[in-house]
């Protein structure tokens, strides 16, 4: 059998991670999103399910879990996933209590889930059981929801979004959203505003904003970091993080002065660990000076550092 646990590797938005999949045999999923990384379901079975057909045991998980914990003693985030979606699980809120002793003081428990069931109440339950909750929304409307995250019948993105405002509403833990952007079906203004206006509503700590990384299961394209930056502008006041920006080109890296940055701030605050990719060595040094005289503040939210006014 596949292995449960894997890694430890390194995770440059939560640190060192050891992953826990609660589906090692075969994907199991209620979603069949474009994007997907996953080796996918063989025909004939259906590319989606409401529940998982093949169920690890519970103590089998617990017991390779507590292996793992033992051996990897220094890692930041124990990270619950899925070869599919890890809320299907149906043992997953019993797993997680069962395990929390065993976690190491200083690592936190993520899960990250595709959101779709939010809103039952079981799910809410185990949720609220970790330290940090990820969830992805590629779209709040119907249209592009469908042609991207392509859902098992009778999951409506509407219902969806209320699952996640319900649990946003009762939730005391890290709640991180995740905005996948594909070329030429979310990455438009409608979209994003859209989004951005339902996190604001439910007040998440973080926004992970990216885009098609790894060889996706359709043919579909990644738009590029530019985009990616022009679109994080919508998201005006949030915590928005941005992926890691391959090959700096320096002669598109942004000089700011410190009227500007300020207006900048009013606008969204700024990940620390992303400034690099996006402004120039004398407007990093005068983000730096403007914090060491106190006119910007540094604030930790969802376990990032933001500049913020
Ligand atoms: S929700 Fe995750 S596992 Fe399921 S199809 Fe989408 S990307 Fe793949």
């Amino acid at each position: 059998m596949p292995s449960i646990t894997f890694g430890p590797i390194q995770s440059r938005r939560f640190g060192i991670s050891l992953g826990v999949d609660l589906s090692p045999y075969k994907k199991q999923c209620n979603f069949d999103c474009v994007y997907c990384e996953l080796q996918p379901v063989k025909a004939p079975e259906s590319k989606t399910t409401s529940k998982f057909s093949e169920i690890l045991p519970l103590d089998e998980l617990l017991d390779s879990v507590k292996q793992s914990l033992k051996q990897h003693e220094e890692i930041d985030v124990l990270t619950i996933t899925a070869n599919g979606e890890p809320t299907l699980y149906p043992y997953l809120k019993e797993f997680i209590v069962g395990i929390k002793p065993y976690i190491p003081k200083k690592t936190k428990s993520l899960i990250l889930s595709n959101g779709s069931l939010f809103g039952d109440k079981n799910i809410q339950e185990a949720l609220k059981e970790f330290d940090i909750v990820k969830f992805s929304l590629d779209s709040v409307l119907q249209s592009s929801f469908k042609k991207i995250d392509r859902a098992h019948k009778g999951l409506m993105i509407d219902d969806i979004k209320d699952g996640i405002k319900s649990y946003a509403n009762i939730r005391k833990n890290i709640l991180i959203c995740e905005v996948l952007v594909v070329k030429n079906i979310n990455d438009n203004d409608k979209d994003m505003k859209l989004i951005a206006d339902f996190l604001r509503e439910i007040k998440v700590d973080r926004i992970d904003l990216g885009t098609i990384d790894r060889p996706p299961a359709y043919n579909v394209k990644a738009v590029d970091y530019d985009k990616l930056i022009e679109l994080s502008k919508i998201f005006d006041g949030l915590f928005i993080s941005l992926p890691q920006r391959k090959n700096i080109n320096i002669e598109k890296l942004i000089n700011l002065d410190d009227k500007e940055i300020l207006n900048l701030l009013q606008r969204r605050p700024i990940a620390i660990n992303e400034i690099e990719n996006l402004f120039s060595k004398n407007s990093i040094e005068r983000f730096q000076k403007l914090f060491n005289n106190g006119i910007i503040k540094i604030k930790n939210t969802g376990l990032i550092d933001f500049y913020t006014l």
